[in-house]
């Protein structure tokens, strides 16, 4: 893999966020958009470079200026051996490491979610009225 690819994933990534994000301020009547947190499991191979895509991805629409947190969901197996769930010694190293078992049954590391979205409310959506979505903060007042 290039890193052209691994550029053109994130910016990839990185406007679907943007989707995501503005189009549920929209639904909502925010004004724009102040923060929106992922979990980005390990193993999707998304860095820090995911920042650098957002900011340019954001530009001119609703999640202009929004801070973007990516909170890191580190690899975990199971091990069907010791019955249990294990973290391996590497990431690609999909062995128990305590019996050597193989574990291809990955239970953490490959997500990548938005898990909360913060809007900045108008004036009118500031009333109760808007849906709260789960996972959706509203921003206090
Ligand atoms: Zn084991």
């Amino acid at each position: 893999m290039s890193c052209k690819d691994v550029t053109m994933h994130e910016l990839t990534i990185a406007n679907s966020l943007v989707e995501l994000a503005s189009a549920h301020a929209a639904e909502n009547g925010a004004r724009r958009v102040v923060a929106i947190s992922v979990r980005m499991g390990v193993l999707c191979g998304i860095g820090r470079s995911l920042y650098f895509c957002f900011e340019p991805a954001s530009r001119g629409t609703l999640c202009d200026g929004a801070r973007l947190h990516i909170e890191e969901v580190p690899l975990s197996v199971r091990c069907e051996h010791c019955d249990e769930t294990k973290v391996p010694k590497a990431l690609y190293n999909f062995r128990c490491p305590d019996c050597g078992y193989p574990t291809p049954k990955v239970v953490s590391g490959r997500e990548m979610e938005l898990t909360s979205i913060e809007l900045e409310a108008t004036e009118a959506a500031a009333s109760f009225g808007a849906a709260d979505d789960a996972g959706t903060q509203r921003s206090a007042l």
